[in-house]
């Protein structure tokens, strides 16, 4: 932990004071509404609500409200340009240039689109590697296209093992790519664990066997940089709900490789279209020279209104430096863990080194679902629970303080030793 020769207790609550008074980012919590007296943890799952994408959202409306279709070309963001501006707002967090990435569909509609774009099985390449710890939602869409093509998933669908059920061996999926596999589809950071597996490395063993290679990342865009052109990863994918505070259902984002932009659509529509062409209603379709090609349908506007103003904060505050705090935040955060909770049955399982992990820590015990009801209903918390025993909390750099990190350490040993968490059942709810 940093050490301070002036303050030798680092696990003050003065300690947490005097971090939060260095910290550069600090005047950017202001930005969020965040609830009063409760401590916000789940970024990860549910960005909150800055006031800037409030602003743009309600810019969009005003410009509905006030100009009808005229909207579509006139006003501050004419919407019909709004998912190439987003793109190119979006560019740097992901190492592309503004071509490369277009702001449309979800996470899983998007991940269709891209494998029914560049899943081509031919000759002995039919099969698709992904793993078996990715999200659900990828999996079953992996599942489905392959059904499309005739193929049953069960033999088609190859998923990398995990030796413990947390993590990911690069050298496992590295001896997965055999000549059998046409596609690989795998997140940049795992969902769970948090490990953030090496994009780079994985790319490169791909093209070394004419396998194209494409990500998830849900878990890292808006957390970590990335340099998708350099590592001349094929395409990516991810949502801009959680990390990017875009709001519930916000619209998603894909990348593509410029290598690729005149690959057809698997699945085309008129937004795919050159834009100076679109109008003609032409039958011909008349393919973007852009990764606006994979988009499909009418833009969601309302939908993406929040995240100019929410982008406009990443691009003052900068990724690197947002990374940084995320690093020293978490490891701040993981050195109280392992202090104040010795002995009280929790488990770090996210990797420890700073280039294998994400932004969340994921904090295992056998509890973990009650341990989160009794954080939320009796310590006003708000974590989030993965099944079946895990505690994800992630301090966000943008709004999170580190008086929050040592609060929320002090209440969750609050809940172990006074037992609030036996007030609960250990399943989880609905939404989870
Ligand atoms: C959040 C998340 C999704 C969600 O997909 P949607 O289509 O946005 O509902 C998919 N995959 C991963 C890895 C996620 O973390």
């Amino acid at each position: 932990m940093f050490q301070d020769p002036l303050d030798p207790n680092p696990y003050s609550q003065e300690y947490a004071q005097k971090l939060d008074e260095q910290d550069e980012l600090g005047c950017y919590r202001e930005q969020f509404y965040i609830k009063p007296d409760s401590i916000y943890l789940d970024g990860n799952s549910l960005g909150l609500l800055s006031k800037r994408a409030e602003k743009t959202l309600l810019e969009i409306l005003e410009a509905w409200k006030t100009q009808g279709i005229d909207g579509w070309t006139q006003g501050q963001y004419p919407w019909f340009y709004l998912a190439e501006k987003l793109a190119a707002m979006s560019a740097p967090l992901v190492g592309a240039s503004e071509d490369e990435v277009i702001v449309t569909g979800s996470t899983t509609t998007n991940l269709h689109q891209l494998v029914a774009t560049f899943y081509k099985p031919q000759g002995n390449r039919t099969k698709i590697l992904a793993d078996e710890l990715n999200f659900p939602s990828d999996i079953y869409a992996l599942q489905s296209q392959l059904k499309l093509h005739g193929y049953d998933p069960a033999k088609y669908l190859v998923q990398v093992k995990s030796r413990d059920g947390r993590f990911l061996q690069e050298e496992d999926i590295i001896s997965a790519m055999t000549d059998e596999i046409a596609l690989i589809i795998l997140p940049t950071v795992l969902y769970r664990s948090g490990q953030l597996l090496d994009i780079k490395r994985l790319t490169a063993e791909a093209h070394a066997r004419g396998i194209l290679i494409g990500f998830d990342g849900c878990h890292s865009v808006g957390s970590i940089p990335h340099s998708f052109s350099e590592w001349d990863v094929d395409f990516a994918f991810w949502c801009n709900y959680k990390y990017l505070n875009s709001g519930p259902g916000g619209t998603g984002s894909l990348y593509i490789n410029r290598k690729h932009f005149g690959t057809s659509p698997g699945l085309a529509g008129w937004f795919g279209t050159r834009k100076d062409k679109q109008f003609d209603m032409e039958h011909q379709f008349h393919q973007a020279e852009t990764a606006g090609a994979f988009q499909i349908g009418t833009p969601n506007i309302l939908s993406m209104a929040p995240l100019i103003g929410s982008l406009e904060l990443f691009t003052e505050a900068n990724i690197e430096k947002l990374r940084q705090k995320s690093l020293h935040i978490t490891q701040y955060f993981m050195d109280l863990i392992e202090r104040e909770l010795d002995g009280m049955g929790f488990m770090i399982g996210n990797p420890r080194e700073d280039e294998r992990r994400g932004g969340h820590i994921s904090l295992e015990h056998r509890d973990a679902a009650r341990i989160c009801k009794a954080l939320k209903e009796e310590q006003h918390i708000v974590p989030d629970f993965r099944a079946p025993n895990i505690i994800r909390l992630e301090p966000i750099p943008l709004y999170t303080t580190y008086c929050d990190v040592w609060e929320t350490v002090q209440r969750l040993k609050t809940v172990m030793t006074e037992k609030q968490y036996e007030k609960f059942d250990n399943t989880r709810d609905v939404v989870a």
